[in-house]
């Protein structure tokens, strides 16, 4: 479990990479455009085909950079693995301060870490919901299909069909999987919602 302080730490870098890469934001509905971005950092993609626990993996060899996803993930979950590995790349590579021509080998694959994720995957994975889905643009959608006068009439009918409908909806603004969208809500504390919802 990663301390506060650590989160922050994620989530400041995470900022200053939006910021650095601004331009590579589609306009409306927000959508980060990780493949530029992932081109113009002189990544090569790659995909591969294994069982579904291996989501992707990282490799800088020399002058090779490579992120590869697995293809048996539906799209906006190779996108967020996407993430996952640059936010490896952000984090780890440059704390280790690795100079990229003399650096050996690195590599990240979900498979070493076992059933328990390792501080390093919980790390990637937060700091690919905070260039996916920003803390104060998320919390602006919630509140915005919250407002709506069709989506308060449906919490009053069913808040499982109210919860189900907002995750569905930021999913589709962030272009993130479902999960992704039900803990990005848990980590912004937006509460009533994630209990209920049931996909
Ligand atoms: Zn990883």
């Amino acid at each position: 479990m990663l301390s506060e302080k650590e989160l922050l730490q994620i989530e400041i870098k995470a900022d200053l990479f939006l910021k650095k890469y601004a331009k590579y934001i589609k306009g409306k509905p927000y959508a980060l455009d990780i493949d530029a971005i992932l081109k113009k950092l002189k990544f090569e993609q790659a995909t591969f085909d294994k069982p579904e626990h291996v989501r992707g993996y990282l490799l800088i060899n020399n002058d090779k950079r490579q992120i590869a996803v697995n293809s048996n993930f539906q799209e906006n979950a190779r996108r967020f693995t996407k993430g996952h590995e640059i936010g490896h790349y952000m984090l780890e590579f440059t704390k280790l301060n690795l100079d990229l021509k003399r650096s050996p080998f690195l590599s990240y694959n979900t498979e070493n870490c076992g059933s328990t994720k390792c501080v390093e995957e919980q790390s990637a994975d937060f700091f690919s919901a905070c260039i996916f889905a920003p803390r104060r643009k998320f919390a602006d959608k919630v509140l915005e299909f919250a407002r709506n006068d069709e989506n308060r009439k449906l919490f009053s009918q069913s808040i499982t069909k109210f919860a189900d409908a907002i995750i569905d909806f930021l999913a589709d603004t962030f272009l993130i999987p479902r999960s992704s969208a039900i803990k990005r809500c848990e980590e912004l504390k937006i509460a009533v919602i994630p209990q209920y919802a049931t996909r």
